[in-house]
């Protein structure tokens, strides 16, 4: 066990945080929190290590719900197109790169670099349809000691020929990557109860890339090994268009995955969610399908404002992703900020409905979004040890308290004031990258 002292914050529950100055939080040898105190004697710690951070903040980690690896070289350009010539002229050419898979691994290492310095401990991430550089990215999370689901994408239609790949081809890729990362064999004696930190995630691209045949495997494939499954969902309004002209017979988007087993039949996670609404709506929450909400990717691509606060008060399950290149940004911090300025934007529109305020939005970037990885997002005990250590002393911490030094950190601060990184209870070194 290992004891860890420095002024902690956290979100229980989305309406406060929870904070203790000076205070102890201990984590058990698998990696759990087994307690979070004000004062060491209220923790059962016999001989355990105690590490002190002094006058740091220690928070939970960043988990980043949305996010395409491959797209790392095309971050920050293009940004003047909307969804669908942006995929067809930048998107595309680039993902077919990755059938080279040393050009796959030099990116994927610099994109997970980025990742590891803005303390993004775990993803919910797209590869491409390259069986061999998706197992590339797997294996380098393992080796970073990051959570990631990684998802092969499905793709067979309205795409390059570079990028199509055939339905039977496409089952075997997932059924190769699944052998070998998916599964019980993967637990190790100590961990037994905790699940692989790498994972498969089955990923169709989205309806208009994905023949009925390909979904239908998809689904398949979801329930016959029980994964995860993510996709794109009412992003854009030509797209939703398209799909019902693809799919007339699903009564929305939703339904035109949920028709397949895409829609909660497995943990699933659907990224945008911008113009949801009606009998969608009611099937996400009916399913538990979580949101992953991209605020940059929305705004870069003209996509539109998702309504996070109405769903949050529906009751949806929700995350924070940066979906670059649609976004451009991998500081997940810098999308807390961005989601709060999404739903001012709401706010100036309709009074009716408060926009978010700092611990609705942590909560949602840390707890509310870890659930979809077990226990994981809090210091409850319990909850998996994803942590970041802040050295904020170069934002003149004395002058404010604890909550408004978490907040100048998440506004103004960045990779240079994290100083130490955890997952699952490890401390996770520097990446290397060429
Ligand atoms: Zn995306």
């Amino acid at each position: 066990m290992k004891i860890y002292k420095a002024h902690i914050l956290f979100t229980k529950e989305k309406d406060r945080f929870e904070v203790y100055e000076n205070g102890y939080v201990a984590v058990g040898d698998d990696g759990r929190v087994t307690g979070v105190a004000k004062n060491l004697d209220e923790l059962d710690c016999d001989g355990a290590e105690i590490v002190d951070y002094g006058d740091k903040l220690l928070i939970p980690a960043m988990n980043d719900m949305h996010v395409h690896a491959p797209q790392v070289h095309n971050q920050g350009v293009a940004m003047d197109l909307e969804l669908l010539p942006w995929l067809q002229n930048y998107t595309f050419p680039e993902e077919s790169k990755y059938a080279d898979v040393e050009y796959a691994e030099r990116m994927y290492r610099r994109f997970m670099h980025t990742q590891w310095l803005f303390g993004t401990m775990r993803s919910v991430v797209f590869g491409t349809v390259h069986t061999e550089s998706t197992r590339i990215l797997m294996k380098l999370y393992q080796e970073a000691g990051m959570g990631a689901l990684v998802g092969k994408v499905a793709m067979n239609r309205n795409c390059p020929d570079a990028l199509c790949e055939d339905v039977d081809a496409a089952v075997e890729g997932n059924e190769k990557l699944i052998a070998e990362f998916g599964g019980d064999s993967h637990l190790s004696p100590l961990t037994s109860h905790l699940s692989p930190l790498v994972r498969p995630i089955i990923t169709p691209r989205f309806v208009p890339s994905c023949t009925p045949e390909l979904l239908k495997a998809c689904g398949e494939l979801a329930n016959k090994y029980q994964l995860p499954v993510q996709s794109h969902l009412s992003e854009n309004v030509s797209e939703i268009a398209w799909v019902a002209e693809l799919e007339p017979e699903s009564k929305s988007y939703g339904d035109a995955y949920n028709r397949y087993g895409l829609f909660g039949q497995t943990p699933t996670i659907m990224a945008h969610c911008v113009w949801t609404k009606g009998e969608e709506l009611e099937l996400m929450k009916r399913n538990g399908v979580m949101v992953a909400h991209c605020p940059t990717s929305n705004f870069n691509l003209s996509s539109g404002m998702a309504p996070i606060r109405s769903l949050l008060d529906e009751g949806v399950r929700i995350g924070l992703g940066s979906d670059i290149s649609g976004g451009h940004d991998l500081n997940m911090f810098r999308m807390l900020v961005y989601a709060i300025q999404v739903s001012k934007m709401h706010y100036q529109l309709n009074h009716d409905k408060a926009f978010l305020n700092l611990s609705e939005i942590f909560w949602i970037a840390t707890k509310s979004a870890g659930s979809f990885f077990g226990k994981v997002g809090s210091f409850e005990p319990g909850y998996e040890f994803d942590a970041l250590v802040i050295d904020d002393s170069v934002l003149y911490p004395a002058e404010y308290s604890l909550l408004h030094r978490l907040e100048r950190f998440i506004y103004v601060g960045d990779d240079r004031q994290i100083v130490h990184r955890f997952c699952r209870g490890k401390e996770v070194p520097e990446p290397k990258v060429d």
